[in-house]
């Protein structure tokens, strides 16, 4: 079984960590047990040199780093060529891949959509590339804004590479996103038109899991999948996707197109997610849906419009309840997880961002494994004996679903309810 994160960016995109460069992302990819990593930002010029110069073929359109540019931890003087003892780690693949920005008027109204491509191989990122380049300015950001429907977008990127894999990122975000409440579209047909038939799976977003789009009918021929859209190389797989297929480019795309191979998702609580519930930050007001509908729509504290997130905007397009839901859910398995150093500033009492977590972050990892073993696999007796009590009680919460949360709204990240740990 692997453990995919296709979409993040390079430090070429905006308000990304100038750390995002291959070596920390191999070694983050190490460090959290990911098998296969996304490039991100092929289309931009500077980092596609810097990934041909860096990576090396694997597997048919995988590539692993050139050792000379691998990165290692180290533990009392040691290299560290494993994280936890006894694990045999497997080198990061790196599939190539992109996100672009389109900007376009559709039927009067004006959209702004996210998508993200795989492809198998430089040359046919090369051609993408040259095309995109031709419409508009692909130099400035690694997430290029073209203004360039997302169908055309779509069919270009088969027109140059039929193996592409066109995937609409976190389509439920509300400002850039195939179904968001400011631009978006109702239906997938809306958006695609007569080339609908070539997606295949829609990126389902931080603020959302499984359940909650299961709910939506519209989506029931998709297969869901999930990225981290990391911005620095700490936050890849925060979401991730799981496959167990041959190791190849090939083995991905067939597992994306048919839905044979893979193997459900690691999510995100929605409730953590920044847009899950709807107000405003500033005013500090924070509305259910419900709550929202009965304010009509309006923040008591300034009178504007309170921003509408995922839930409410799932809400409005869903046509099945919850129960219903669940049925049709049921054949996709997901996990949900927060990340572990959230686990052990919240068990230990540190600040998440501290010195303490970051030292024990890092002998959990040496001691017992890569940050997704210790949150999916490792026994909690064993995770107890080394990290404590506490973090193995709130793993073994997080693991069974116990917990509690302050939803987040406006683009704030939701928090653990403090209680859970009493
Ligand atoms: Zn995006
Ligand atoms: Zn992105
Ligand atoms: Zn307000």
């Amino acid at each position: 079984m692997y453990i995919a994160d296709f979409h993040i960016h390079s430090r070429y995109s905006y308000a990304t960590s100038k750390t995002c460069t291959l070596e920390y992302l191999d070694l983050w990819a190490r460090r959290k047990g990911i098998h296969i990593v996304g490039t991100g930002d092929f289309t931009h010029p500077a980092w596609r040199a810097e990934l041909k110069e860096k990576l090396a073929p694997a597997e048919d359109g995988l590539y692993i780093l050139k050792e000379e540019y691998r990165l290692y931890d180290e533990a009392d003087g040691k290299k560290i060529d494993a994280y936890g003892r006894g694990q045999k780690e497997m080198i990061p693949r790196f599939i190539i891949s992109g996100e672009i920005s389109s900007v376009y008027k559709k039927e009067g109204r004006s959209r702004k959509v996210h998508s993200l491509l795989l492809l198998p191989d430089f040359e046919a990122a090369e051609r993408i590339a040259d095309r995109l380049s031709q419409i508009g300015n692909i130099c400035s950001d690694g997430r290029p804004t073209l203004r360039l429907d997302c169908r055309d977008l779509l069919e270009l990127a088969l027109d140059e590479c039929g193996n592409s894999i066109y995937i609409p990122a976190h389509i439920w975000t509300p400002h850039f996103s195939v179904f968001g409440e400011f631009s978006g579209f109702e239906t997938p047909d809306e958006c695609f038109g007569d080339m609908t038939s070539y997606v295949y799976a829609m990126e389902t977003g931080l603020s959302s899991d499984p359940l909650m789009n299961r709910r939506v009918s519209v989506l029931d021929d998709y297969r869901l999948i999930s990225n981290s859209d990391a911005h620095s190389p700490g936050n890849l797989g925060r979401e991730a996707t799981l496959f167990d297929v041959e190791l190849s480019y090939r083995g991905i795309a067939e597992a994306i197109r048919t839905g044979n191979g893979l193997c459900g998702t690691i999510e995100f609580f929605p409730q953590e997610g920044k847009y899950h519930l709807d107000g405003h930050r500033k005013c500090g007001v924070c509305f259910t849906p419900a709550e929202t509908k009965a304010h009509g729509g309006v923040c008591p504290v300034c009178g504007r419009a309170v921003t509408v997130g995922v839930a409410h905007r799932i809400e409005e397009m869903a046509d099945r309840s919850e129960e219903e839901a669940k049925s049709a859910a049921g054949k996709e398995p997901f996990e949900s997880l927060i990340p572990l150093k959230e686990v052990i500033a919240m068990a230990n009492g540190f600040a998440v961002k501290g010195k303490r977590t970051e030292r024990e972050y890092m002998r959990l990892l040496v001691q017992l494994g890569p940050e997704f073993e210790v949150l999916r696999k490792i026994p909690v007796e064993q995770i107890s004996r080394t990290a404590g009590e506490q973090t193995g009680c709130l793993v073994d919460k997080l693991r069974k679903g116990k917990i509690k949360w302050n939803s987040g709204f406006d683009g704030e990240y939701g928090t653990i309810d403090p209680g859970v740990i009493q």
